[in-house]
């Protein structure tokens, strides 16, 4: 009896060993493959991201922009408008020019996935989240975007998304109702990360009615590249084109706003956040 009980007992501490080490190992690499090779200081975005999901403030403002899009746009059939125009020019089909990441889509879902695991940026976590198709659209975006095309204007979508990502976003985009979606009207990134190009590819058969963007760079190239003085020194020689021209939705959650503050470098998470630290203007 006394055998059997002894090696019961043995037999017992053996398997609670064998399973302590299997958990152990398997909670190991678990946590290998959730935790991130560098650890972002993300938490100065979860101010832009909440300004984003949380605030009336930001819904009325992405209002506003369509709102003001479908004056300007209107105000392009005004006949004493198209008579300033040349005559090849005014029989040409309309286009409206929209960027699609924080102009028509929503992805403060993925800001928000990177804030909570302490993730940086990375193209994989971008392309798994673009492949989700799972985006909502910016608050009046769709109505306003149907409208111009009810009207007879094409709607280009030119984004810096890229050619891997272009099914996922055309599915998207379709999904949530956007008009006018195909493999032609859909450009992404291919050479360059510059729109020009691209503009004037539509440019050549259209007459582009309105811009519409979060970023300088979706309206022009002038904007591309530049300090962070020298953007505000475009912006204010170009002041007459915002809300007439080119239409602006507010992003504060990434952009060459940003990238601006870091000269454009690849800079380490530590360095991005000096950077930012030294840009604050205080008194
Ligand atoms: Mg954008």
């Amino acid at each position: 009896m006394k055998i059997k009980n002894c090696l019961l007992t043995f037999s017992l501490i053996v398997s609670s060993i064998i399973t302590t080490y299997y958990a152990t190992i398997s909670t190991a690499q678990q946590g290998a493959a959730q935790q991130p090779a560098v650890v972002a200081d993300n938490e100065y975005q979860v101010g832009a991201v909440l300004f984003m999901q949380k605030a009336a403030e930001f819904r009325a403002l992405a209002y506003q922009a369509f709102n003001i899009a479908r004056m300007r746009f209107d105000a392009d059939f005004d006949k004493r408008n198209l008579k300033k125009l040349a005559k090849a020019e005014r029989q040409m089909i309309r286009a409206v020019v929209v960027d699609i990441d924080e102009t028509v889509l929503d992805n403060s879902p993925h800001q928000a996935e990177l804030i909570k695991n302490r993730m940086p940026f990375t193209g994989s976590i971008w392309t798994a989240w673009v492949n989700r198709r799972e985006a909502k659209p910016i608050p009046g975006a769709v109505e306003f975007l149907k409208y111009a095309n009810s009207k007879g204007a094409r709607v280009f979508y030119v984004s810096n998304r890229n050619e891997a990502e272009k099914q996922g976003t055309i599915d998207n985009l379709k999904a949530v109702g956007f008009p006018d979606v195909s493999d032609e009207t859909v450009l992404v990134r291919t050479t360059e990360s510059g729109k020009e190009a691209r503009r004037q590819s539509i440019a050549a058969k259209h007459r582009i009615v309105l811009l519409m963007g979060d970023n300088l760079n979706d309206f022009s190239n002038v904007f591309e590249r530049k300090s962070v003085g020298d953007r505000f020194a475009e912006v204010d020689r170009t002041r007459e084109l915002f809300g007439e021209k080119y239409i602006v939705l507010p992003n504060a959650m990434y952009g060459d706003w940003e990238s601006a503050i870091y000269e454009y470098g690849r800079l380490s998470e530590v360095e991005k956040t000096a950077k930012r630290n030294a840009a604050l203007e205080s008194y």
